[in-house]
């Protein structure tokens, strides 16, 4: 990781760890939200249960619970992908997890590392989620990439999503740049286009490395450090 001068983050589940009830989280704000769409649209109804299955195969599918619904009744993706973001709720954020978080990032970039955000969720929400892990500083709003960024594509559809990111930041070039998921399947198309891959695997799921990945951490803190101390050559001191 010694070459490179900027670092893209995922935010959820990797800038901060999801709470274990995140799918029990997700459908209590997909069910209401698409419920009250097909109301105002004049479909007929369908059960939370059947919400809850068609939400679990769209994420399956497309990483997105919403898309299904957006396809098939035409609704506006920009307004389901905003209410979606818009009535999560910011208890499954973590308050500030610990202080050298924030310290590594700032410690990064005096080292010349850019830092930004690539996220499915909306900037608001992004904005909200990053406040409250003590990061506003860090990643100001035009860090901050969401899927208006590409057009609607999501991270795992190739390179091109990763094409357009690198359109916004004309200073940086793939590979130069450390890609950071908590998902492998987003890195694929990271890695076609050149980046440098890491995954944070909070819950040590991973025992071997997938093929497109080159780092795996157990924290983001963890990630900084080694990179902190790499360039400081190992021992932790400046060389002289
Ligand atoms: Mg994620």
């Amino acid at each position: 990781m010694m070459n490179i001068d900027l670092i893209v983050w995922d935010l959820d589940g990797t800038k901060y760890r999801l709470p274990t009830n995140m799918a029990s989280i997700t459908n209590m704000v997909l069910v209401p939200m698409i419920q009250r769409r097909l109301a105002e649209s004049g479909h007929p109804p369908l059960e939370p249960t059947k919400i809850i299955e068609l939400g679990k195969k769209s994420y399956e599918q497309s990483g997105s619970v919403w898309l299904y619904f957006a396809e098939k009744y035409g609704f506006d993706w920009h307004d389901l992908h905003a209410e979606f973001n818009n009535n999560m709720p910011i208890e499954i954020v973590p308050s500030a997890p610990c202080p050298s978080y924030k310290n590594l990032i700032q410690e990064t970039k005096k080292m010349g590392i850019e830092h930004v955000i690539f996220t499915h969720g909306n900037k608001a929400w992004a904005s909200k989620a990053l406040e409250k892990l003590d990061l506003t500083e860090e990643f100001s709003a035009e860090r901050i990439f969401d899927l208006t960024t590409t057009d609607g594509s999501f991270k795992h559809h190739g390179i091109q999503p990763f094409q357009a990111l690198f359109k916004n930041l004309t200073k940086h070039v793939p590979e130069r740049a450390l890609m950071v998921e908590d998902t492998p399947i987003n890195l694929t198309g990271a890695k076609q286009i050149g980046m440098q891959t890491a995954i944070i695997d909070y819950s040590s799921n991973f025992s071997s490395k997938p093929e497109h990945v080159d780092y795996i951490f157990t924290t983001p803190q963890a990630l900084l450090k080694r990179i902190v101390d790499e360039r400081l050559g190992h021992s932790g001191l400046p060389p002289v």
